[in-house]
């Protein structure tokens, strides 16, 4: 659909890689809702992005927060009656250790933000996209949660961020099953690898810049009619489950 006629949704859009990517959809005309738990980090996200001339909107949204999801789905009903695009990009990763120093409530707490809430704001926001003519979700995935990597690939005798990993693949198990449930729908739903990008997430450690990150993720969330849905990319092309 034509971008200057949609309407995007970014969770965890207040910095690192969500605000780049509200920045870019809003750089093509798409009007973007800045989803932000932090009132303050949303409202100032808000302004810069709005200094740039673009259309964008902060909207309180804590994924974890079942009212508060709620809340920011009633609002986007009442405000435009659809969404065109869903990014689920709100992720955090805490165990940049090896397995047997993970705790349980860690690994409830990955879980909880990276699996539970993109599956809480897919399901609440679903309603939406299905009046959408051409509805795009793209669930924020990373190239550490491809299990053949991890097997035989690139990280092959890395053993760190079992919580973190482990619901990215996780996250790649509901972009499938999505998928599959709205094939017969005009409803892309897709994994985006960003790559190793220089976030608050690492340290700022990624040799990506945020500019460069976000390219994948906005190029599906703007995926024309013809483009693949149930995939999992990367700016080098299909990753690898
Ligand atoms: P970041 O700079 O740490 O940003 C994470 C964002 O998620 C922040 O806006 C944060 O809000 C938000 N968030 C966390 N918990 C939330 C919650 N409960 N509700 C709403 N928002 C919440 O990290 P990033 O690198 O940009 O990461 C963005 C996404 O890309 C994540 O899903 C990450 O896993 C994925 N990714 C990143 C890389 C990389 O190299 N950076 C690589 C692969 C995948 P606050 O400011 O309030 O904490």
């Amino acid at each position: 659909m034509n971008p200057a006629e949609a309407v995007a949704l970014v969770t965890g859009a207040n910095k690192g890689l969500g605000k780049e990517i509200a920045r870019q959809l809003g750089a093509q005309g798409v009007f973007v809702l800045l989803g932000a738990r932090d009132r303050e980090r949303g409202q100032r996200a808000e302004a810069e992005l709005k200094g740039q001339g673009l259309k964008v909107q902060y909207v309180p949204l804590d994924v974890v927060d079942p009212q508060s999801v709620e809340q920011a789905a009633q609002q986007v009903d009442k405000q435009f009656g659809r969404l065109d695009i869903l990014v689920n990009n709100a992720g955090i990763a805490l165990d940049w250790f090896p397995p047997s120093e993970l705790d349980t409530e860690a690994l409830k707490k990955t879980y909880e933000t990276n699996v539970f809430g993109v599956f809480r704001v897919t399901k609440a926001m679903l309603p939406l996209l299905k009046r959408s003519k051409a509805g795009r979700i793209v669930n924020m995935s990373s190239a550490l949660g491809s299990l053949a990597f991890h097997t035989d690939g690139m990280f092959k005798d890395a053993n760190r961020l079992l919580a973190y990993c482990s619901s990215k693949a996780a996250l790649n198990a509901i972009t499938v099953a999505f998928a599959k449930e709205l094939r017969n729908t005009s409803i892309k739903v897709n994994s985006a690898n960003p790559g190793y990008t220089a976030t608050d997430m690492n340290q700022n450690q990624g040799p990506k810049t945020v500019e460069q990150g976000a390219r994948t993720p906005v190029r599906l969330a703007l995926l024309g009619d013809d483009g693949p849905t149930g995939g999992n990319f990367s700016d080098e092309g299909v990753v690898p489950w």
